[in-house]
């Protein structure tokens, strides 16, 4: 790696921890993030009702997932690290007839977590970037807007006109967000957008709602809080409590949306009151009044979804592509982020981390 300047788009989890290990060894970049914060897909929010965060986005790493792991012992987090809740019976509901209880095969029992929401862990590589490499190398509101390559730089330009120049540039990010938001100068061959666009983007087309409550009702009688309904609107259910319920006095269950993204509403109260009704059709009187329900329908999100991204994929996606050989661009503009890993953890946060290492190792043999 020459000590020239290293473009890096995209501050979730694959750019944090790119950017993390650039200021470790002191060679220059900047990260550029269109949002207000770091993190991206990765987003626990601030409960209005309690002193908690509750994850809207991710909220599990599994063991064995090793890059994930090792990141949070060298940022110092393990003590924040417990067991998704999974004890007690799991609830079915099915379409037609009466919840059945005990059904397995639903549980996400070990399962794991970080005390203050997946949050800690992009807030924590965050700080450290700052810390190693100063308040400015990262560009926050920054959404960028084109990529050009010059005769000795590349042009990276933002929404507001704003420019900078950098010797190589890495996308961590969606390469369907990318496609929409950014031209490429040279442009972007023609089979070359047409194989980006078929890169689904893991978990874009969902939305997911976290459920406030101040007693954990279902944990009382020895649910687990795991659902699976078929009638919804929440087709997967799971406990979400904090850590430290017991001291916050604020217990959480979050599920994700069966249904697809054009019938999902944008009306807060009424989506609310879907909600409600359907945990109080499973639990009875006492899930009538949450404290509070926290919503985020991803496939709203212009930095996470496309219109392609509005089909849900049936599967988990497989994405197996060059991420490293842009035709025209000398080897200087790099695809990262989680869906250009290779292997299975594509989609994941482990593959974010995948993704990065890839691109590092890229960038240290040139
Ligand atoms: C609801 C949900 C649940 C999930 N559950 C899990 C789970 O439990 N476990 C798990 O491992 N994974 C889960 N995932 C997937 C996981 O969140 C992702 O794999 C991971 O966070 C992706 O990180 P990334 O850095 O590759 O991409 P992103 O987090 O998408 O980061 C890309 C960044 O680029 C920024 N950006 C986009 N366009 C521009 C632009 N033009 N200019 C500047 N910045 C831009 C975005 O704002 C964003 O910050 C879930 C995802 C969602 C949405």
């Amino acid at each position: 790696m020459n000590n020239k300047r290293i473009g890096i788009v995209g501050a979730g989890i694959s750019g944090l921890h790119t950017a993390y290990e650039l200021a470790k060894i002191g060679q220059p970049f900047i990260l550029f993030e269109a949002r207000k914060r770091t993190g991206g897909r990765i987003s626990s929010p601030l409960a209005t009702s309690s002193s908690a965060r509750f994850d809207i986005g991710p909220s599990w790493f599994w063991p064995g997932q090793a890059n994930v792991e090792s990141l949070v012992s060298e940022l110092g987090l393990n003590e924040l690290v417990f067991e998704q809740y999974a004890s007690g019976d799991a609830l079915y509901e099915p379409i037609d007839s009466q919840i059945r209880r005990g059904v397995g095969g639903i549980s996400m029992a070990g399962s794991k977590r970080l005390n203050g929401g997946l949050q800690s862990l992009t807030d924590t590589l965050r700080q450290k970037i700052t810390d190693l490499a100063g308040e400015d190398s990262i560009k926050l509101s920054t959404r960028v807007s084109s990529v050009s390559l010059g005769e000795s730089s590349i042009d990276i330009k933002d929404v507001n006109g704003a420019g900078w120049q950098c010797d190589k540039i890495v996308l961590a990010l969606p390469p369907r967000v990318a496609l929409n938001l950014i031209t490429f100068n040279p442009a972007l061959s023609d089979e070359r957008q047409r194989q980006l666009s078929q890169v689904a983007t893991w978990m874009a087309g969902h939305a997911k709602a976290v459920i406030l409550y101040k007693t954990p009702f279902w944990r009382n009688t020895n649910l687990s809080g795991d659902i699976i309904s078929h009638r919804g609107p929440l087709s997967e259910i799971h406990d979400a409590s904090p850590f430290e319920a017991a001291n916050l006095d604020c217990y959480g269950l979050f599920g994700f949306f069966a249904t697809p993204p054009a019938y999902r509403s944008d009306d807060k109260a009424k989506v609310d009151t879907q909600i409600a009704n359907q945990l109080t059709r499973i639990f009875g009187p006492d899930a009538a009044s949450p404290i509070e329900i926290i919503y985020k329908d991803w496939a709203k999100d212009d930095l996470v979804a496309s219109q392609l991204d509005q089909k849900i994929p049936n599967h988990h996606p497989s994405n197996h592509w060059d991420s490293k050989l842009e035709d025209d661009w000398q080897e200087r503009l790099i695809w990262s982020g989680t869906e250009s890993a290779d292997g299975h953890y594509n989609g994941y946060i482990e593959g974010a981390i995948i993704a990065s290492k890839a691109s590092l190792n890229f960038l240290q043999n040139r």
